[in-house]
């Protein structure tokens, strides 16, 4: 089975209601195609509303992080069962910012994705390595040991995504070159079982200019996207490179 390009949309702590045109645009744009699934994971307060535009127009929806536990005396926090509920599909799990800003360790960070997975919604697993680590030389062993560690024995090879997302190219510009993401791919691949039927994403600067370069590669499955997802003609754009 041919793996379907995913290009994600992480709006992070962006968007208020009058953001929801944004679906029309995209939709107008012509990026929506059977050949490829585009995401996008706003903030929790647009959830329903853009549940709504978003099925009009043949989108996916998701959250950006879950709690471990379907409910319980958790103040601020969502679990996986409220997004599904709300109409999502899928969940970022590990994204950097959530393992630096809230300490969000390997085994916290696979909790949540089996948490996502009873609960019916794919989890985007997140990996990468600081700029210390790369220019150390230790980028493989520190992505080998977030896969060993964030990764549920139990998902099927279909049922989460990687998305490969040195923490140096996020919100920098800078991005990885081909040759590094495509060694990466074919590293992380080849660390999971059945990695042949797993999605892998990049993510880092991602946009226009770069995208059909990367998105090309063979190990790449699609992107997931930050800065440029907020506009709709960018985001447009990087999707129709896949
Ligand atoms: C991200 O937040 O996952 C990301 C890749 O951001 P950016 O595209 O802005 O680098």
């Amino acid at each position: 089975m041919p793996r379907m390009p995913l290009i994600a949309g992480n709006w992070k702590m962006h968007g208020l209601k009058d953001a929801l045109g944004f679906f029309d645009e995209l939709a107008a744009s012509g990026a929506v195609s059977e050949g490829r699934e585009i995401l996008v994971c706003p903030p929790a307060t647009l959830l329903a509303a853009t549940v709504q535009a978003a099925h009009k127009h043949g989108f996916r929806i998701g959250g950006q992080d879950c709690h471990t536990e379907s409910a319980g005396a958790h103040t601020g926090d969502i679990s996986a069962e409220m997004l599904r509920d709300a109409g999502a599909d899928y969940v970022i799990v590990g994204h950097s910012e959530r393992r630096a800003d809230h300490g969000e360790a390997d085994d916290l960070v696979r909790a949540k994705a089996e948490a996502a997975g009873r609960a019916g919604l794919t989890p985007i697993i997140c990996v990468g390595e600081t700029v210390a680590d790369r220019e150390a030389g230790r980028e493989e062993d520190v992505v080998g040991r977030q896969l060993a560690g964030s990764i549920p024995a139990g998902l099927a090879p279909t049922g989460y995504v990687i998305a490969y997302e040195p923490v140096w190219a996020i919100g920098t510009g800078r991005t990885a070159s081909t040759g590094d993401i495509a060694a990466m791919h074919a590293f992380i691949r080849s660390s999971v079982p059945d990695g042949e039927q797993v999605r892998i994403l990049y993510g880092g600067s991602v946009k226009p200019e770069n995208a059909q370069e990367i998105l090309a590669l063979h190990d790449v499955d699609g992107a997931l996207v930050g800065g440029a997802s907020l506009q709709a003609e960018s985001f447009a754009a990087i999707a129709k490179s896949a």
